[in-house]
């Protein structure tokens, strides 16, 4: 992984961790909020049903008053009459004050002030202005404030010359703050709570959207007998006390929530992300190819087989083994890849060697393929199906795999057992080669590539190659040099007697239909 992707894979992780941490808080906070809101508006439509059945309360009384008095017999304003009107008035709570106004609206009577004296008759005496609604069956409405006999009043219905005048607290008496009674015809306020202010409460009134969603929600109930109308607004608060109001508690969880799910998000990515993690990804996506080196007979250079070599094809680039085989060794993926060689070897393979016997492909195993049988056990039947002989399979270990030399022992006999030559891998490498050469029974030993690197050099490790080949001769065993790039390599060792070679010389890893084509090269050579 380069600079960049490094960099790039740091933000991509501190976006992710970020999004994750934040999201659950976010929506913690919300959810909060909303539930604040909604519990809210419950209480407010509450208020406003209690508030809409008492004014409509309210104006049923002053109608039926107003009925009462339009029943009344005699001349308006003569004691009889005003003692009927004191006796309408006190019959009806909310009635503050009823009596009688001319055509010009000039008030002449009132229940509270009895007949008007002889001022009434001035020009600046009390009257009612205009009306502010008049509806079809005679009615008239004021929704004032009007300073009539008794002090202010809010809403004054009045016909055929006759009024009844309430108290605008009758409408909103006991009711919480911030409420509102409207006129839906005239759209006007008829009474609010003291502190409520009535342009906004109209203005809410008149709003199209739903009062629930609003920072500070409002509801608002319409009569379905009369023109009215109820507006609840929960009170405005200051930002200090909105801030103390905000749903702390969901919010810390919602964070702590987040922090835990960033921790296991970021921990998951950088699993997946880790070389350890991509190499499990590729075992299971089966991101693995064979690569086949030709080995040749010395002597007559003919090929007589290859040697499978795993490459890792990662994202169109092909890792090489020493880069992923010790991590897959660690991590203990190693068995599996061990698996998928040879399902390839004998996917690609197998045909070609149950046609041309006298080839074979050697496997290189592992430490851990060399403990138990388990490989074998795969093997066995794997190349009885394909009908490939077990001699054209041969097993490649490394001293690096004889470390519990006693289970190594037990599972090269096992192979040989079962018709599967063993070859060492880079002889001469490890510190023991010559007492597993005691040990272990073996059918040969591959030289290491740095025994034949110096081979027509001076160095003292040039004669080692033909010290190997010399005990492969007196233990009967065979010798197949590794990493020939040279002519007089190849002369040399076969001089010495090596019979087998793989190198450059011959031919560099290749693709299963290159190395077909190549054996069939040298067979006709
Ligand atoms: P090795 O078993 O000693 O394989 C020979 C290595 O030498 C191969 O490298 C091969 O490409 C390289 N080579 C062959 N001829 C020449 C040459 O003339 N000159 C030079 N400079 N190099 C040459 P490769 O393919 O990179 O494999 C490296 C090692 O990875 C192998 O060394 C083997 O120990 C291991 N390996 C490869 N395939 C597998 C596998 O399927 N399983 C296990 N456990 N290990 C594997
Ligand atoms: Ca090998
Ligand atoms: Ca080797």
């Amino acid at each position: 992984m380069n600079k960049l992707q490094r960099g790039g894979l740091a933000a991509l992780l501190v976006v992710v961790v970020l999004a994750a941490a934040l999201a659950p808080a976010a929506a913690g906070f919300i959810l909060a909020q909303r539930s604040l809101r909604l519990d809210e508006t419950e209480r407010l439509s509450r208020v406003a049903d209690a508030a809409l059945a008492r004014a409509e309360d309210v104006t049923r009384s002053l109608s039926s008053a107003l009925a009462e008095i339009a029943r009344v017999a005699g001349e308006p304003c003569t004691a009889s009459y005003l003692t009927e009107l004191r006796r309408i008035a006190l019959m009806h709570r909310q009635v503050r004050d009823a009596g009688a106004y001319g055509n010009d609206g000039r008030l002449q009577c009132s229940s509270l002030r009895g007949a008007h004296g002889p001022e009434a008759a001035s020009p600046d005496a009390e009257r009612l202005p205009p009306p502010d609604w008049r509806g079809s069956d005679g009615l008239s409405a004021w929704f004032g404030p009007l300073h009539l006999p008794g002090g202010e009043t809010s809403l004054v219905l009045g016909r055929s010359g006759s009024y009844v005048a309430a108290d605008p607290a009758a409408y909103v008496d006991g009711t919480a703050s911030g409420l509102g009674i409207i006129n839906t015809q005239a759209s006007r306020v008829i009474a609010t709570t003291p502190s409520a202010d009535p342009s906004r409460l109209l203005a809410l009134y008149r709003r199209p959207d739903d009062g629930v969603r609003c920072t500070t929600p409002y509801v608002v109930r319409r009569s379905t007998s009369m023109p009215l109308a109820v507006v609840v607004s929960a009170p405005r608060q200051a930002l200090p006390e909105r801030i103390r109001s905000l749903p702390w508690g969901w919010l810390f969880g919602g964070v702590a929530t987040g922090i835990a799910l960033a921790c296991w998000v970021a921990y998951l990515i950088v699993q997946r992300m880790s070389p350890r993690g991509q190499l499990t990804d590729a075992v299971r996506r089966h991101e693995f190819i064979v690569a086949y080196q030709p080995i040749v007979d010395l002597a007559t250079r003919r090929c007589v087989g290859a040697e499978a070599l795993v490459r890792w094809k990662h994202h169109d680039r092909i890792v090489r083994p020493d880069d992923f085989i010790p991590l897959a060794e660690h991590g203990g993926l190693i068995q599996a890849i061990t698996d998928q060689v040879l399902d390839t070897v004998l996917l690609e393979l197998g045909e070609f060697l149950t046609r041309y016997r006298e080839y074979y492909v050697s496997i290189n195993l592992s430490a851990i393929d060399l403990t138990t049988p388990r490989f074998l056990d795969n093997l066995r039947p794997a190349v009885a199906e394909q009908g490939v002989k077990p001699d054209q399979i041969r097993i490649e270990a490394t001293e690096r795999g004889f470390l519990d030399a006693e289970a190594a022992k037990e599972v090269i006999s096992a192979f040989r057992e079962a018709g599967h030559p063993v070859y060492i891998d880079d002889f001469g490498t490890g510190y023991s080669s010559l007492s597993h050469l005691q040990n272990f029974r073996v059918d040969g030993l591959k030289i290491d590539k740095s025994f034949v690197d110096t081979i027509g050099q001076d160095a003292a490790s040039s004669s080692v190659a033909s010290h190997i080949i010399e005990m492969a001769a007196t233990l009967e065993v065979q010798v197949v040099a590794e990493g020939i790039e040279r002519e007089e390599q190849a002369i040399y060792l076969h001089a010495r007697g090596a019979q087998f070679g793989q190198g450059w010389l011959f031919s560099p890893p290749l693709t299963a239909a290159e190395f077909i084509r190549y054996a069939g090269r040298t067979r006709g050579a």
